[in-house]
């Protein structure tokens, strides 16, 4: 997205986690970090970008953390990985699963009202 010059490696997990989604978000940036010091490289040149696209609980939504992801639906890179393992995943937004959003995405088609 936007003015990387460099490619990246996109990948989905199914991760089951006693961690509720703040506390969840904030092991990911620690990761995320441990990452960035690893590598010796400056925190604006990230390594690794660990994203929450979707909660079994539903929605989720505070100024620092918004699920599902808010560019998950626009990004084939986010879709195309989550679709082979999770396709029947439904949104809690408009109840399409990852499989429908994945094709809205590559078929743009207006949503359900
Ligand atoms: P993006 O992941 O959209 O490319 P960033 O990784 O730069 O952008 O995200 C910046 C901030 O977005 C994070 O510090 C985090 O607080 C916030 N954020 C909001 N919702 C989420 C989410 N579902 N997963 C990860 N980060 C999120
Ligand atoms: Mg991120």
């Amino acid at each position: 997205m936007g003015a990387a010059s460099r490619r990246f490696a996109n990948a989905a997990l199914v991760l089951e986690s006693e961690l509720d989604p703040p506390a969840l978000l904030a092991a990911l940036k620690r990761t995320e970090r441990e990452f960035g010091r690893r590598r010796g490289q400056r925190w604006g040149d990230r390594v690794l970008d660990l994203d929450i696209v979707l909660w079994s609980g539903g929605a989720w939504r505070t100024k620092a953390l918004t699920i599902p992801h808010k560019a998950f639906a626009q990004r084939r890179f986010v879709l195309d990985p989550a679709c082979i393992i999770a396709p029947d995943w439904r949104t809690p937004l408009h109840g399409l699963t990852l499989a429908h959003t994945q094709a809205r995405l590559t078929r743009p088609r207006p949503l359900p009202s």
